[in-house]
């Protein structure tokens, strides 16, 4: 489950989350928690017949990993690894900047917009590692490379969690 891809979805059907998220997304900012906290809950209750879930862009703060706990324990879940993709900030605007010459993410096509992401990044999602690491769930990969790469890493720690 990707919280911006829903977000996005939502936007493009106009919905009314859709519009409240916009402006959020439109400058890079993080859509607040009451919305997206339940935005996920739901999209966890209306996908329940799976083996288990991975979650794409989400927690990404204290106040939403903490909503996490308490809403997968609701439902006999709980956190297993959380997985974080380690990438300079240069090697990452190219790749942005990149991947916004093919998509229609205003987000990905504007330089400041981008380090808006990296400094919500930084001051609000970052201190997510020492929460995972304080429960030995936190897991770095590199992120360089080729996407072949960086997913043959990601499959081998996957499996070595299993
Ligand atoms: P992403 O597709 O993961 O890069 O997310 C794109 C945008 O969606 C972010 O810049 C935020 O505006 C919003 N978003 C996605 N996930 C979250 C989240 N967990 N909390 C708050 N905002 C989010």
């Amino acid at each position: 489950i990707s919280t911006g891809d829903l977000f996005r979805k939502n936007i493009s059907n106009k919905t009314k989350l859709g519009l409240e998220a916009k402006s959020y997304l439109d400058k890079g900012d993080l859509v607040p928690d009451s919305v997206t906290i339940k935005m996920l809950e739901n999209e966890v209750l209306s996908n329940k017949d799976v083996n288990g879930y991975i979650f794409d862009g989400f927690p990404r703060t204290l106040n939403q990993a903490k909503s996490l706990d308490s809403f997968l324990v609701s439902i006999n879940l709980k956190i297993n690894a959380t997985i974080a993709l380690d990438v300079n900030e240069n090697e990452l605007i190219s790749r942005l900047l990149d991947r916004g010459k093919i998509n229609n993410r205003s987000d990905d096509q504007d330089i400041e917009k981008i380090k808006n992401r990296f400094n919500e990044y930084n001051t609000k999602t970052s201190i997510l590692i020492d929460f995972y690491q304080k429960q030995d769930k936190f897991f770095s990969v590199d992120g360089k490379g080729t996407v072949d790469d960086i997913t043959s890493r990601l499959f081998d720690l996957v499996d070595s969690l299993i």
